[in-house]
């Protein structure tokens, strides 16, 4: 039970390699997973699958694991308390894991009002908006199979944080949907560098209607960074960026009532905290 409640008093906190007595009799003479990052919602694990592993599936769906048996989990804002992380070792044998999943305080705001009119209908915005959630959609598809997802990662801008990960408002009880990145103030035209290796997979030379002149990396194992706003792009679509590169430059293109960064970070469709990645 003493590893039980490390797991479960692990929120927000690093947690460390794990030996869950709950597991090790089915682990018998295949190992053990090993397992370190930060195990909440928003929140990511770096793991090496034991010796054996045929496949690695997280709660049914398939996880990708590098040849080194290395892979990468993460977790979304709204992530259940619990998952199952199984490695098939064939003869169907398997080796199961359960994983608590810290729930975590959102900032949420309850306007007594309600949700703020949207923009009456507009034919023109509504098909520029499809055409760019379509190219993003698509970005997001393609794997260059990088590293940068081994990496720690580090601030694309050093500056205030001025808005943070997850935080919404309720609308006399309607949710508006939740802030799905960290903002950072900085002046325009700063240095903003790549938070880690990564391949250019979207630069909109035409600023989008939201995003403004989005840019956004593949980090390997289906991570990837979005880059909002900026007033410049300084790296093409296919393009290898090393960390702490300078790929952009602070802007307020988009829909920004001023400079700044807003750094997204996704896993597949689990949208994921930067500040649990390059530290506060
Ligand atoms: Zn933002």
């Amino acid at each position: 039970m003493i590893a039980r409640r490390r797991l479960l008093a692990g929120a927000g906190l690093a947690v460390g390699g794990l030996g869950l007595a709950g597991w090790r009799a089915l682990a018998a003479p295949a190992g053990e997973f090993v397992l370190s990052g930060r195990q909440c919602q928003g929140g990511w694990l770096r793991g090496l699958a034991p010796p054996g592993t045929r496949r690695l599936t997280l709660d049914g769906q398939v996880v990708a694991m590098a040849p080194d048996r290395a892979f990468l989990l993460a977790f979304d804002r709204d992530a259940a308390p619990g998952a199952r992380l199984v490695a098939e070792l064939g003869l169907g044998r398997e080796l199961v894991q359960p994983l608590a999943i810290a729930p975590r305080h959102w900032a949420i705001e309850q306007i007594p009002l309600g949700p703020p009119p949207g923009a009456p209908p507009n034919p023109e915005f509504e098909r520029r908006r499809a055409a760019e959630r379509a190219a993003i959609e698509a970005a997001r598809a393609l794997d260059h199979g990088g590293e940068g997802w081994r990496q720690p990662f580090r601030w694309p801008v050093a500056g205030r944080l001025s808005g943070h990960f997850g935080a919404q408002r309720i609308y006399r009880g309607t949710p508006g949907s939740f802030h799905s990145g960290a903002d950072v103030a900085a002046p325009a035209g700063t240095a903003i560098l790549a938070p880690a290796d990564g391949t250019v997979i979207l630069a909109a030379r035409e600023a989008f209607t939201l995003e403004g002149h989005l840019l956004m990396l593949d980090h390997g194992m289906g991570l990837n960074s979005a880059l909002l706003h900026c007033s410049a792009l300084l790296v093409d679509v296919g393009q290898k960026v090393r960390q702490g590169e300078v790929v952009a430059r602070v802007g307020m293109s988009g829909r920004a009532t001023g400079p700044h960064l807003h750094w997204s970070l996704k896993w597949h469709e689990a949208r994921l905290d930067p500040e649990l990645f390059a530290g506060a």
